[in-house]
């Protein structure tokens, strides 16, 4: 399997290649040049199987540079009962009529991240060893980002984590969860400023390029395609779950931020899954439920991002959105450079409404979308809590709402649980007026000894830390 830049660059790249990087050297994005199809023979051996040997199936079709036995036993190491909670890894329930919530948010930080970057920190601790090599991963977290990349690389060796994140701006659940990791790998970097200026100066240490080199700083955003390509399993699962043959249908209904996570839904129905719908669900930050209602792509500014209930979904421009944009142009990287560089750079925005592709999203690609309010969200967390005795974290709120909007009779309605409402814990107090339940093992994290520096709002600052403790 080769990948190609969504942007045209002419070089193709194997799968390890492509596992440390961030962007394609022209600023695309990495995407399979075809996408492996799965015929209903495939599906039907696939349905028995267990959660880590589905994905060991699903994986091995898009990365041909790991031998079989190796990404075997790196899919088995990952996906167990001891770290996701349960045998199935992500447990379907039927909240309604028809209406499910697939589990995906019982790994080690409660949040789906998990799914994707315990993965991550396992091919980069196997990668890294064979190359002989190491990485220092430098991000920017508001929370759940930063947080599962930590407890994905912590003790992991070749792997140290530089996570900057806004002082005192997390909630104290999410500021225990970093800052208790106790993993010597593990470097918390409390900034002085709000979460763009941790953004800023990630942006800043990437572009001294000299830096960079020497002390091989890498990231782990949504971009990266192993964390997409982890995601497409849980489509699976979930699709076994809902249904008793493949002949059947199913639609799926996604929290949304950068578009990782229902990306890794569209590869799934590309590969052959009978996904039927794929609904988009949005907070106030609307800017993918606006392109799919109008056929307009219009990136917000910072000022114009709206701090929300549902934190985790509040983005001015999805990062992953040219993925889906490249397939639904019909690949063609020279149309796809002119509304991603040429439009999106001169206007801060695209126009689709007017051109045939536009119609093909909600038809041949099966994309809905939705939005909720503040408003919304707690009605449904409380709607959700009355009537199924069930409590939902707002983003899962998010979902829910956007999915009643589209189900279609006889199709099974697949919500994905993103977080934990213990995540959340504020709104859920604003909803129902107290403190959801706490797994057993959080529970007093807010007390344990915090291992955290503070640094001003300065990449020197931050980049003589690095300097410091990497030897
Ligand atoms: C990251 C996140 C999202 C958004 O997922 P994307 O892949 O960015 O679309 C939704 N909900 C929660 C709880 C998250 O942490």
């Amino acid at each position: 399997m080769n990948y190609l830049s969504t942007r045209g660059h002419p070089d193709r790249k194997r799968f390890c290649e492509i596992l440390l990087e961030g962007l394609a050297p022209d600023g695309g994005l990495y995407l399979p040049e075809t996408y492996p199809q799965v015929d209903t023979a495939t599906l039907a051996k696939w349905r028995a199987l267990p959660y880590a040997e589905l994905a060991f199936e699903i994986l091995s079709l898009y990365i041909d540079d790991i031998p079989q036995a190796d990404l075997k036993a790196i899919c088995a190491k990952t996906y167990t009962a001891e770290v996701f909670g349960t045998d199935e890894i992500v447990p379907l329930r039927e909240l309604e009529d028809g209406v499910y919530l697939e589990a995906l948010s019982n790994g080690p930080t409660l949040a789906f991240k998990d799914m994707a970057m315990q993965l991550l920190g396992n091919l980069f601790e196997y990668e890294l060893a064979r190359r002989g090599s190491e990485l220092n991963i430098l991000g920017a977290t508001s929370g759940d980002t930063g947080s599962a990349a930590e407890y994905a690389m912590r003790g992991k060796k070749g792997v140290r984590v530089f996570m900057t994140s806004p002082d005192g701006r997390m909630s104290p659940f999410q500021q225990a969860q970093m800052f208790s990791l106790q993993d010597a790998n593990i470097h918390n970097i409390a900034i002085t400023g709000v979460f763009d200026d941790c953004q800023d100066i990630v942006k800043a240490v990437s572009n001294d390029l000299g830096f960079k080199r020497k002390y091989r700083i890498g990231t782990v955003n949504s971009i990266n395609w192993a964390r997409l390509l982890a995601q497409v399993v849980y489509y699976f699962a979930g699709y076994f779950q809902a249904t008793a043959s493949n002949d059947k249908p199913v639609s799926f209904t996604v929290p949304s931020g950068n578009f990782g996570n229902v990306c890794a839904g569209h590869v799934a129905r590309m590969m052959g899954l009978p996904i039927q719908t794929l609904v988009v669900a949005t907070n106030e930050n609307d800017v993918l439920d606006e392109f799919f209602r109008t056929g307009v792509y219009r990136v917000r500014a910072a000022v114009d991002t709206h701090e929300t209930s549902s934190p985790s979904m509040d983005i001015s421009k999805a990062s992953n959105f040219e993925r889906f944009v490249f397939d639904l142009v019909g690949r063609d990287s020279a149309r796809l450079r002119q509304l991603f560089v040429d439009d999106l750079g001169l206007q801060g925005s695209f126009d689709l409404s007017a051109d045939p592709a536009f119609k093909q999203a909600a038809g041949r690609f099966g994309f809905r979308s939705g939005r909720s309010t503040h408003a919304d969200r707690l009605a449904t967390i409380r709607d959700t809590e009355k009537r199924f005795a069930t409590l939902i974290d707002p983003h899962t709120a998010d979902g829910l709402k956007a999915a009643r909007e589209q189900i279609s009779p006889g199709v099974p309605m697949v919500v994905l649980e993103t977080a934990l409402p213990i995540k959340f814990a504020a709104t859920l107090v604003e909803a129902l007026g107290e403190e959801p339940a706490r797994p057993k093992k959080f529970e007093g994290i807010e007390a344990l000894p915090k291992r955290v520096v503070k640094l001003p709002a300065d990449a020197e600052a931050v980049k003589a830390y690095i300097a410091e403790n990497c030897d």
